[in-house]
């Protein structure tokens, strides 16, 4: 198992739209390796979600979890280490819910970002077995922002008020309650 690098903005598979995984590598050697280097790297880097273009691997795989329950975006349920390959996501319903927003690919930062509220995530799970899962609120927010890197999209992107951008010491200082 290796910590691989975070690649940062500006790199260019960040921009890329990540391959399909190949169904009939999932679960050889090469995927558990890779996906545990993920983990490893989630880790090292403390963060909550990673999708394999951040390590400069241009597939669509996400990896999620949260052990420590107190981060930056507050305090947050525990989520077991969970593997998402080739995942699609559907909106359901209109409502929004709009969240400060990380990224290990933009460290340091923090961003106001609206999207759907409640979205069913359709992926294969780390055995290759189909998986449908409803997400809401900041979970659903974590997981369209591992989603987009997998279509080269950064949450930069999707602001809209550029006065919610910010350092994380400022954030901290000046936009939390
Ligand atoms: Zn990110």
């Amino acid at each position: 198992m290796t910590i691989q690098t975070v690649v940062r903005m500006g790199h260019p598979t960040l921009r890329q739209v990540a391959k399909p995984y190949p169904v009939d590598e999932i679960d050889s050697p090469a995927f558990r390796t890779l996906i545990q280097n993920m983990r490893e790297t989630l880790h090292a880097y403390g963060g909550i979600g990673l999708a394999a273009p951040q390590i400069g691997v241009s597939y669509q795989l996400v990896v999620i979890e949260i052990e420590n329950t107190t981060t930056r975006y507050g305090e947050l349920d525990q989520i077991p280490f969970s593997v998402f390959v080739n995942p699609t996501i559907s909106v359901v319903g209109e409502a929004t819910a709009g969240y400060w927003e990380g990224c290990l690919s933009l460290p340091g930062l923090m961003g106001y970002v609206e999207r759907p509220q409640l979205i069913l995530v359709n992926c294969l799970d780390e055995a290759g077995n189909s998986s449908s899962v409803e997400y809401d609120g900041f979970l659903a927010t974590v997981f369209q922002h591992e989603f987009d890197h997998l279509m080269g999209k950064l949450y930069v992107d999707r602001m809209k008020d550029l006065d919610r951008f910010s350092f994380d010491e400022e954030y901290m200082e000046y936009h939390t309650n």
